[in-house]
């Protein structure tokens, strides 16, 4: 995107930031963090620099799903380092404040949260930053979408959302605020069976696909349900980095490619 595209409420909070980058989903519960996480993880494999910003300030997951512990230290005393982990710089509320305090906080303090997470984390130039978004449509898309040229968003969604319209209001809003949406990243697409490799499509094939195309999304990849991919979230080696030859990294990598 070009430079100052969104100046509108006070500039670009990632100027040093080639393209970015929003997984976003109708709600919760559908694997979108795990996507980002994946994601990320596959740009880097790529060649890219890139970043991954949590930007989920009530439920952060990444210090989970990246398995880094500790707390972000700073190396010019002004601004914070971002966390490294599987060749990407990472930032989120959950390397800032304790595992079991909840963040009790209205709508302006997240939002001034979001953008010190921008603005003041030396996050050094990066070709792209995956931005993990919270579920659904409020204040933090809007933010994003006024304070960073945001090259698009992909939106995430499970087989059983797609025909609950939740992943088409995701759509409807990022049209709103002009941010191009790059496709449907379908998660949790079939279960694959961890013993015996069989495939059951539980919820039938090709209907987010077509779906997405009706919608006027590009159909960007499905990743299946399978044991390893929650394994490995959950226990904070990303699949993509835990187990590089094997089909999910090779189909996160497949839709990496097709991102950047
Ligand atoms: P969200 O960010 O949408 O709330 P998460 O990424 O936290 O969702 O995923 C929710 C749960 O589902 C986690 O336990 C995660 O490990 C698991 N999960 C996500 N995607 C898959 C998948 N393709 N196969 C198996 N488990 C998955």
């Amino acid at each position: 995107a070009a430079p100052g595209a969104s100046e509108g409420r006070g500039g670009n909070l990632l100027s040093n930031v080639r393209a970015v980058i929003a997984v976003a989903s109708g709600k919760g519960g559908v694997g979108k963090s795990t996507t980002a996480v994946n994601l990320a993880v596959a740009f880097a494999r790529l060649g890219h620099r890139t970043g991954l910003l949590d930007a989920d300030i009530y439920g952060p997951s990444m210090r989970r799903l990246l398995g880094v512990g500790g707390q972000p230290g700073s190396s010019d005393g002004a601004r914070l380092d971002p966390m490294e982990a599987y060749g990407i710089k990472a930032m989120s509320m959950a390397f800032l404040v304790e595992e079991e305090t909840p963040i009790v906080w209205r709508g302006p303090m997240v939002q001034s949260a979001l953008e010190q997470m921008m603005r003041d984390v030396a996050w050094g130039p990066l070709d792209i930053m995956v931005v993990d978004m919270p579920p659904g449509t409020g204040d933090t898309q809007l933010t994003m979408a006024q304070r960073v040229p945001l090259a698009g968003a992909v939106i995430v969604s499970t087989p059983q959302d797609i025909a609950l319209i939740d992943a088409r209001k995701g759509l409807n809003m990022f049209r709103k605020v002009d941010v191009p949406v790059l496709g449907l990243i379908e998660n949790m697409s079939y279960f694959s069976c961890p013993n015996c490799g069989h495939r059951s499509e539980i919820f039938g094939h090709g209907g987010a696909q077509r779906e997405a195309e009706r919608m006027g999304m590009d159909f960007l990849g499905e990743i299946p349900l399978h044991m390893a991919i929650r394994e490995t979230s959950d226990g904070g080696h990303p699949i993509v980095a835990a187990e590089p030859d094997g089909e999910h990294a090779q189909a996160y990598m497949a839709i990496a490619k097709r991102l950047a």
